[in-house]
């Protein structure tokens, strides 16, 4: 695909040095990343990164649910969007490149379509989330479905990030994997046993990608017949070589706010870069926690095991 404005991800840094140069809130939460606390915690072949990060409470403190999102001006459209935030147009005008004032990341961005669509995946979003992994090669691009960590599930957006800081970033190109379905310019493998079921899409061309991602989002089971399957994706562009996590998922929140610690998981905890907002969940966030979080918001490796796929 090729498209005016095409971006890049120094062009994106650009943006943020001139935003923080302006913007005194979202400079103080950039800043807060350079001593923010972080427990590894290690599972053998993979390990989860629990941050603390009060600031986010924004993100995981947010009802989703249909009354409050439409009670609450929508903070992706332009007319509510801060003063302070400059964007940068791409895909042919389609989307704003933002800069995230609430980071999980060193970079951290945010890619909103012009208009106020549902967040979804489908109607050709899948190619423009791969164009945007190869325009911003360099950088991590993630996608939320609506009930699976979007803060703004009203608003169609991805996210661009710092590569390398979710662990899964590079646990990916080791963890074993199963091969599933081999074509001519792509494969799909599988990885289980990492408390996240991950399937791993390997193209050398964006249509080969899109068309393993149309199989995948065909095997994977509904909630209803008109919702996307429930799903965290993570993209990344390199060397010719475009590689999709699709992370399945079963639940918003492994339980209601109240019983236990608070998360609203997202791809970048889905990636093992887990989001603590208050003290007391940083401190308790040990193995068996993130054990039952992952147990209750993902499906078990036996239903992805049981996935058959169409031709
Ligand atoms: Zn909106």
């Amino acid at each position: 695909m090729s498209t005016t404005n095409e971006l890049s991800a120094l062009g994106a840094e650009a943006l943020l040095e001139r935003d923080l140069a302006h913007w005194p809130m979202a400079r103080q939460n950039y800043e807060a990343l350079n001593d923010v606390r972080i427990r590894t915690v290690r599972f053998g072949a993979f390990r989860i990164d629990v941050q603390f990060n009060p600031a986010r409470i924004v993100s995981s403190g947010a009802r989703t649910d249909a009354a409050s999102i439409s009670q609450r001006p929508c903070f992706l459209c332009d007319a509510n969007r801060p003063p302070e935030q400059d964007a940068l147009p791409c895909l042919d005008d389609r989307y704003l490149l933002l800069v995230n004032p609430f980071p999980i990341f060193r970079r951290h961005y945010t890619i909103v379509e012009r208009t106020h669509t549902p967040q979804s995946i489908a109607g050709g979003r899948m190619a423009d989330f791969l164009e945007l992994a190869r325009q911003l090669s360099g950088l991590t691009l993630l996608y939320n479905g609506p009930s699976c960590g979007a803060s703004a599930p009203d608003h169609l957006h991805f996210q661009a990030v710092t590569r390398g800081q979710m662990p899964l970033d590079t646990e990916v190109d080791s963890l074993h994997a199963t091969l599933l379905i081999r074509s001519p310019e792509a494969t799909l493998s599988r990885i289980l046993g990492c408390l996240r079921p991950l399937l791993v899409i390997r193209a050398r061309t964006a249509e080969a990608a899109e068309a393993l991602f149309g199989r995948v989002v065909r095997a994977l089971p509904r909630t209803s017949p008109d919702e996307e399957p429930m799903m965290n994706l993570t993209a990344r562009y390199e060397a010719g070589e475009w590689v999709v996590i699709v992370m399945p998922r079963r639940r918003h929140r492994p339980w209601e706010p109240g019983e236990g610690i608070l998360t609203a998981p997202g791809a970048a905890d889905m990636g093992g870069l887990f989001i603590s907002v208050r003290t007391e969940d940083f401190e308790a966030t040990d193995a068996e926690t993130l054990r039952a979080v992952y147990r209750a918001v993902c499906p078990s490796d036996e239903a992805i095991r049981a996935l058959r796929f169409d031709k």
